[in-house]
C-alpha cells in the first residue's frame, strides 16, 4: 500500500527530526546547566575569598566609633587615642600596643 508507505515515511522522518531536537536541547540544558554550575562555583569561590580578605584585613571594630581596625594593636592605639574616657573592650585590655 503505497500511500500508508509514504505516511509512515513521513512520520518517520518527522520523528527523527523531532528526537534530533530533543537531543540538541537536551545537550543545550546540560551545557547550560554546567556553565550555571561553574559561574555558581566561581561567585562562591571569589565571595568567599573576598570575604576572608575582608575579614583579616579589618577583624576589629570599634565599639566607640564604629570604625574598622585591622589588628588589636592598631585598635588598642586607636581606642586610648581617641576613647581615652570610654571602658576599654575586654578583648583589649590583654594587648599589648
Ligand atoms: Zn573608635
Amino acid at each position: 500500500m503505497p500511500t500508508s508507505a509514504r505516511v509512515s515515511d513521513l512520520q518517520l522522518g518527522l520523528l527523527m527530526k523531532f528526537f534530533e531536537r530533543m537531543a540538541r536541547g537536551h545537550q543545550k540544558a546540560l551545557s547550560q546547566q554546567k556553565n550555571a554550575q561553574k559561574k555558581a562555583d566561581m561567585a562562591k569561590k571569589q565571595g568567599a575569598d573576598q570575604k576572608g580578605a575582608a575579614m583579616a584585613s579589618l577583624h576589629h571594630k570599634c565599639t566607640v566609633c564604629m570604625a574598622m581596625i585591622p589588628d588589636p594593636k592598631t585598635y588598642k592605639q586607636h581606642f586610648e587615642s581617641k576613647h581615652p574616657k570610654s571602658p576599654m573592650p575586654p578583648e583589649l585590655v590583654d594587648v599589648q600596643a
